[in-house]
């Protein structure tokens, strides 16, 4: 099962290089200052809009060439293109009659990153019809080539270029990656070079998989050697975690990628680090990168090894570009990110997930204060894209950092909105505070309640007679 997308490439008439790219809408503001000042730059991606079923075969009015190339898996005639090709040209200003020479492009499914089904896209590609169409302000023309540049030279702040655009077009015509992803596993590339595998692990729900993040270039480590990198590779990759039962996936990655290889963990948490017992076997020259926090915490089973501590702005050279380490402690006291420079894509561990909001694990020394630090670390970088270990990438990551930090902040408030009507022990302000969630949720509720108020603390924002409970 999974649910549909249609992804329009539209040439231009007058110069068969460039296609048609839409201004993405960003996600609604917040309608309060702080958080509206901290604004993601311009997101230029295909025109796509929902593709929907139809409950019985049709014959629809728009006829496809090269439906050969389509998997036989995808019946077309089940799927409303009318509607949704209505809904995608009348976005970018043209109507029905405006485009037509369709063919099939291609069809491309989205890794299991979860929660939910996956997104899985066709691609269509077709043509206006007539040459002197004026464009509305939010599309524009733009090649290959134009959009390589953005994507691979990144400035902070420039404009950005979508997901569907390299999945769609740009990951057939660059040879980004040296190395193969084995065929049996679904993976997802972006930015080019930055390899996605989400794999099964002992993650909490409503997660199944770890993303496993790979990078590997061309073999050129001379150039790495005394520039100031704390170590240098050929291939990096980010948070084996995945479960003792998919080691076999994650066998077929290591033996794939060349054998100067830098492994780097996030934090401790077993869906982050369960494979590294696997690596250590299957290569045990990898060089492994942890915040000594989290080494501390690793098993003597899991890398019995030498490592390389980090503990924030050092710089990793991987076959050639850089990626540079960022402290980010929050969720445990040892959590660290990285940032990749060219792409400007920003690898968050658990600070942030796909989908609904981080937990931060008090028993590792996890502590709010610092994670609003951390947040605000993130958002000064102005990252381009923001790759969480669980669900999918992030294209507006300073909007999710702004909306982490607001029901951060709104959580607070209810705190000391149940203080002040009278909750005196923490067992209290939990009861009111999640007094419409269920029970069950109310002892990791409680540890949260907790990291909460040694925050308000440190900011003397609690009673006194609180701060003895606390
Ligand atoms: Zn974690
Ligand atoms: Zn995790």
């Amino acid at each position: 099962m999974a649910a549909h997308n249609l992804a329009v490439i539209l040439k231009n008439p007058q110069n068969d290089t460039e296609f048609l790219l839409t201004e993405q809408t960003p996600p609604a503001k917040f309608g309060e200052e702080e958080y509206d000042s901290y604004v993601d730059s311009d997101l230029w991606d295909l025109p796509s809009t929902q593709l929907n079923s139809l409950e019985a075969e049709s014959e629809s009015g728009i006829v496809f060439e090269a439906v050969e190339l389509c998997p036989p898996k995808i019946n077309l005639k089940k799927f409303d293109f009318e509607l949704a090709l209505n809904r995608v040209l009348g976005h970018a200003g043209l109507g029905a009659g405006d485009a037509g020479e369709w063919r099939f492009w291609k069809y491309v499914e989205e890794p299991e990153f979860g929660p939910g089904l996956p997104l899985n896209t066709i691609f269509i590609m077709g043509k206006l019809v007539s040459a002197d169409q004026n464009l509305p302000e939010q599309c524009k023309w733009m090649s290959i080539w134009s959009c390589q540049t953005l994507l691979l030279d990144v400035k902070p702040n420039n404009s950005r270029i979508g997901l569907l655009v390299v999945v769609g077009l740009i990951s057939d015509s660059m040879q980004s990656t040296t190395w193969k992803v084995p065929s049996t596993l679904q993976y997802q590339e972006y930015p080019p070079g930055v390899v996605l595998v989400p794999l099964h692990s002992r993650t909490a729900k409503p997660f199944h998989t770890t993303n496993l993040i790979i990078f590997a270039r061309e073999n050129v480590s001379d150039e790495c050697e005394g520039s100031g990198f704390v170590t240098c590779g050929d291939a990096l990759i980010v948070d084996p975690g995945c479960h003792p039962q998919s080691s076999g996936e994650l066998k077929k990655i290591i033996s794939a990628l060349p054998r100067k290889l830098v492994v780097f963990v996030t934090h401790h948490h077993g869906d982050h680090v369960d494979g590294l017992s696997i690596i250590q076997k299957c290569n045990p020259d990898a060089t492994l990168l942890a915040h000594e926090n989290t080494m501390r915490r690793i098993g003597k089973d899991d890398w019995s090894l030498g490592y390389t501590s980090v503990s924030g702005s050092e710089q990793i050279c991987i076959g050639g570009q850089t990626l540079r380490v960022i402290f980010a402690p929050g969720h445990t006291d040892g959590h660290v990110g990285l940032l990749h420079v060219k792409t400007h894509s920003l690898i968050v561990g658990d600070h942030c997930v796909g989908q609904g909001s981080a937990v931060l694990d008090s028993t590792s020394g996890g502590n709010m204060s610092d994670y609003f630090q951390s947040t605000y670390r993130f958002m000064e970088l102005s990252p381009h894209v923001l790759i969480p270990m669980h669900g999918r990438v992030n294209m507006w990551p300073k909007h999710m950092l702004c909306g982490y930090l607001k029901n951060r902040r709104s959580r607070e408030a209810s705190i000391l909105k149940a203080i002040e009507n009278g909750a005196q022990t923490l067992f209290e302000i939990v009861a009111d505070v999640y007094s419409n969630v269920d029970r069950s949720f109310w002892i990791p509720a409680a540890s949260n309640v907790r990291l909460h108020m040694d925050h308000l603390a440190q900011q003397d924002k609690l009673p006194k007679v609180i701060l003895f409970m606390a």
